[in-house]
């Protein structure tokens, strides 16, 4: 005898993508099961009491810095739901610290890539089997302590859609081969690139356009990384992507390519490269990841380039007619005034050739190298400074809401030391 599952999605605009992502493995899996999305958590707490269903399951994503808010949301939807519903923790928190999940009042927490993971969880639930022999969990012990099941596969990016009958931007390469010690990428996806083929990528394109759909955006770490499997780019992979885009698109459809949700590395912004995004896409800006003006700072970071192609990068993108976007963070470990001093006079040159810079404070996220590192103290004048840039126009961020966020997951970080209360089974 099979279960009925319900799967109740507490869903927040904040982080879409992955759960789309997760949604369409489902769909498309063939698994039997009824979706519900909760944009409130009244609304989740009103679907999960009116299923009647023999399993609840409620899906939680988000990023470690909402975790504390997320944990008093699920508090008030279990109140609101008479404690029924199986709730599970999913995203790039989840994978990093599943005892803090469990901890914080989930069943359960998703461990790395969620589609996997969530298709063998539901077949498990309307077969009455064991939840240890789903891949990729953390399963709470009598004793409260996440034991872990056998990890979830990391399957080529074409193995699922990017999303089934919704919009949003197309996932072209997932897992990062840098290794930038500040970022999640690498930890929660894997240390090589996985890029969707073309053909996945255009079948994409032609169900936007069958909903009336004509803008396409794309989800990479770095976009100009697409169909290369190292440092260099393969302009002619990323060519072909961008042709096979239009052929599928009217004439009014508009690619957009290296700018939001998405960014390029410095030292990938070349004459050549821009000619070739001239040729296809309608952005009129590009997101360029700098970081900072210090060079002994990049290299602490393990960014793999210094501040020398930061500069031409902003002019190359300038003379090819694109507005640059420069991302920097500061307050990274280790960060001395003088390495502040440093960002600040890169930031102040490139604003002069026509910049914007968009200033972020380093957070020490889970599972990155520097989940633990202490945030480097910024002082009054380089927060002046920060201000002043953003009075001129030439700098936009939210770096003081992020330090606020610094803080609290330093906190909590000395809270969960690392590597403990680890436990394998299934
Ligand atoms: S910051 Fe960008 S380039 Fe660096 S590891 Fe993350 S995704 Fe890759």
């Amino acid at each position: 005898m099979t279960l009925a599952v319900d799967v109740v999605v507490r869903y927040r605009k904040a982080v879409t993508y992955g759960v789309h992502a997760v949604l369409a493995a489902l769909e498309t899996s063939g698994v039997e099961h009824r979706q519900l999305l909760g944009v409130t958590p009244e609304e989740t707490a009103a679907h999960i009491a009116a299923s009647r269903a023999d399993r609840v399951l409620v899906l939680w994503s988000f990023y470690s810095p909402d975790a504390e808010a997320m944990a008093a949301e699920l508090a008030t939807v279990r109140s609101l739901s008479d404690g029924r519903g199986l709730h599970i923790a999913g995203g790039v928190h989840a994978t990093a610290e599943p005892q803090q999940v469990i901890d914080a009042g989930w069943d359960l927490a998703a461990i790395g890539e969620g589609e996997s993971t969530i298709i063998a969880l539901v077949e498990a639930l309307r077969r009455g089997e064991p939840l240890t022999t789903v891949p990729g969990l953390a399963v709470k012990d009598g004793d409260g302590v996440a034991l872990r099941t056998r990890p979830a596969p990391q399957l080529p990016l074409d193995a699922f859609p990017s999303f089934v009958g919704r919009k949003g931007p197309i996932e072209i390469t997932r897992g990062c081969r840098y290794t930038c010690r500040f970022c999640q990428t690498p930890f929660m996806f894997g240390g090589q690139f996985r890029h969707r083929s073309v053909a996945s990528v255009r079948a994409h394109v032609r169900g936007m356009v069958e909903q009336g759909l004509r803008d396409v955006r794309f989800i990479t770490p770095t976009s100009l990384s697409y169909g290369s499997p190292g440092p260099d780019p393969d302009l002619g992979a990323v060519e072909e992507l961008l042709a096979g885009v239009k052929e599928e698109l009217p004439p009014h459809g508009r690619v957009f390519f290296g700018s939001f949700p998405s960014e390029v590395r410095p030292e990938h912004v070349t004459p050549e490269a821009m000619r070739l995004l001239r040729r296809y896409v309608a952005n009129d800006n590009l997101i360029i990841g700098a970081q900072s003006g210090s060079d002994r700072v990049l290299a602490a970071s393990g960014r793999g380039h210094d501040t020398s192609p930061v500069r031409d990068a902003v002019r190359i993108a300038v003379e090819h007619g694109f507005r640059a976007n420069v991302d920097f963070i500061f307050g990274m470990p280790g960060e001395s005034e003088e390495d502040q001093r440093q960002s600040l006079a890169l930031a102040a040159d490139l604003a002069e050739l026509g910049a914007r810079i968009h200033t972020h404070t380093f957070m020490p996220l889970p599972g990155t190298p520097w989940r633990d590192a202490e945030p480097a103290f910024i002082p009054l004048t380089t927060m002046r400074e920060l201000d002043r840039l953003a009075q001129r126009g030439d700098a936009y961020g939210h770096w003081r809401r992020q330090a606020e966020h610094s803080a609290r997951l330093a906190e909590t970080a000395k809270s969960y030391p690392r590597r403990t209360r680890r436990r394998r089974t299934g």
